[in-house]
């Protein structure tokens, strides 16, 4: 599977999965179901992407949301509704090219549940998640955790099983515009 430049920058874990930057290490095992609060803060404060770590400029920035999230904004698109959503969440932003390929390789996000479903595009209906763009983020340090807001949805790419569905955007994605490499 192609991986962003950045992404491959990254340190992996003993099966081969590149770790996060805002994921804790706990006795040099990674935590993958947590999330550091400094590293946290460093990318909300910084701009840098949750995944690779490096900087993210001006103008959009990317998620994975999960089922729920992904039926709802489907919803409100096909009736033509803007999307808001104030809940905050822990889960920061990312490049495209990240989001994609974290949508596509981790085991906690992008994958089809026990059984596959079947997706309409059209209302996410069936989706197991999808791969969000969105105008800007705004952000909260508080003091034991660090929470995003997303505003304005510009891109909705749901998903069934995220590794069929988002190959080919993935490799145009790096082909076009990858992550920079840190100077
Ligand atoms: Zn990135």
């Amino acid at each position: 599977m192609p991986k962003p430049p950045t992404v491959a920058d990254r340190p992996q874990d003993g099966r081969g999965y590149p770790v996060p930057a805002i994921t804790p290490f706990e006795d040099g095992q990674p935590q993958f179901a947590r999330t550091d609060y400094a590293r946290s803060a460093d990318c909300a404060v910084r701009r840098l992407c949750s995944v690779c770590g490096t900087a993210m400029p001006a103008g959009p920035v990317w998620r994975v949301v999960g089922a729920g999230e992904a039926e709802a904004i489907g919803a409100a698109r096909a009736a033509g509704r803007p999307y808001r959503n104030l809940q905050p969440t822990w889960e920061g932003p990312g490049h495209r090219a990240c989001m994609l390929y974290a949508s596509m390789v981790c085991p906690y996000l992008g994958r089809p549940q026990a059984r596959r479903r079947v997706l309409d595009r059209g209302t996410a209906r069936g989706a197991t998640g999808a791969v969000v763009g969105f105008a800007d983020y705004e952000y909260a340090v508080l003091e034991s955790q660090v929470l995003f807001r997303f505003v304005d949805v510009v891109e909705f790419l749901p998903h069934d099983d995220a590794a069929t569905t988002h190959l080919a955007a993935l490799e145009t994605e790096l082909a076009s515009r990858p992550p920079k490499e840190r100077s």
